[in-house]
């Protein structure tokens, strides 16, 4: 699964005098010409501290991506769900399906990060006991298909203005069965406590921008979809540490949903231009630990003066959906309007 934040920007320039870069132009992030990608995680970086944001896309960062065992799990289900799904979908064998998804789940673990809760073997554990459910989401949904292509892993870019420019990779498009409404599908594994977690999940925004390419897969103006997390939920308990309590959060989303998504777009991108003119990047001290883990840049974070511009590494990742975010909004207005 490809990573939204991967080092398009954090390459150190620490490095530049020994390493030919490889893409690099010779510009650096604050020169004008660079553009800045964004992703539903890089505004979550925004909104958390506005200095960790500067620190991890704009200044050197020599230091890996915020990898944590939670996240490296995570990720290693997600891809051998999605991955089983695939399969499934296209007439292969429960047990083949299985036998490459827990293939899928050992390659994605990486870099192996374990804790007592989040190891390997857990990951592949889980995938085994993810069978039924994901079977029975094979029961109500079918993929979706784009230029004849099962409509997986899809990546968009959103070009908000000619320097800042969001992406997204979308896990799954689906149909309903029986209802025949599209949806897009967000698989994500949590250990967050409670037998429902609809509250965790139904005003969460990052499948509403993504859902602009239904028009595309589904042939017409949609103006009504819906958003789907299929959530891998961990126990605590030591008993259960093998028994995932998987389950389906699907939430109904309007034209006007989605409308909303693109506003809130357009208005962090403001705030984060106003931070530039500014060159003022708030610390959010409340935000130095969480998740019990410490911010990896807490020793040095009040040190401004050794602060440097990242190298700027054009994007050449070829999306398989290009939108521009002025269109859209006034596509959106009018057809608000004729609804
Ligand atoms: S140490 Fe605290 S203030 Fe500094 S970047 Fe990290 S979260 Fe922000």
């Amino acid at each position: 699964m490809l990573s939204l934040d991967s080092k398009l920007d954090t390459v150190t320039a620490a490095f530049a005098p020994n390493k030919i870069v490889e893409g690099w132009t010779g510009l650096y992030m604050d020169d004008p010409s660079a553009r800045v990608r964004l992703s539903h995680s890089t505004f979550e970086l925004l909104h958390g501290c506005e200095r960790k944001f500067q620190k991890t896309k704009l200044l050197v960062n020599d230091r890996a991506r915020d990898e944590s065992p939670a996240t490296v799990f995570g990720k290693s289900i997600g891809a051998a769900w999605q991955h089983y799904f695939l399969l499934r979908s296209m007439g292969h064998s429960v047990k083949d399906s299985l036998d490459s998804s827990l293939y899928i789940a050992w390659l994605e673990y990486f870099p192996i990060l374990e804790d007592d809760k989040r190891f390997q073997e857990r990951a592949a554990m889980v995938m085994i006991r993810s069978v039924d459910f994901l079977e029975s989401m094979l029961l109500d949904w079918e993929i979706a298909y784009f230029n004849g292509k099962p409509a997986n892993e899809l990546g968009f870019n959103l070009n908000i203005d000619p320097k800042y420019y969001l992406v997204g990779y979308i896990d799954l498009v689906v149909k309903h069965r029986r209802s025949g409404r599209y949806a897009i599908v967000d698989i994500k594994t949590t250990s967050m406590r409670g037998e429902d977690l609809t509250p965790a999940y139904k005003f969460s925004d990052q499948c509403l921008g993504y859902s602009i390419v239904l028009d595309k897969i589904a042939g017409g103006d949609l103006a009504e979809y819906d958003v789907t997390y299929w959530v891998c939920q961990l126990p605590g308990t030591k008993g259960e540490l093998y028994l995932p309590n998987n389950k389906e959060y699907t939430f109904p989303k309007t034209l006007k949903d989605r409308f909303d998504w693109f506003l809130k777009v357009y208005l962090d991108v403001n705030y984060i231009k106003g931070l530039e003119n500014l060159d003022a990047y708030p610390k959010r001290g409340s935000n130095c630990q969480a998740w019990n883990k410490i911010c990896m840049f807490f020793n040095e974070c009040q040190f401004t003066a050794g602060d440097s511009p990242a190298l700027y590494i054009p994007d050449t990742i070829e999306y398989d959906f290009t939108y521009e975010l002025g269109d859209i909004l006034q596509e959106h207005m009018e057809r608000l309007r004729a609804a």
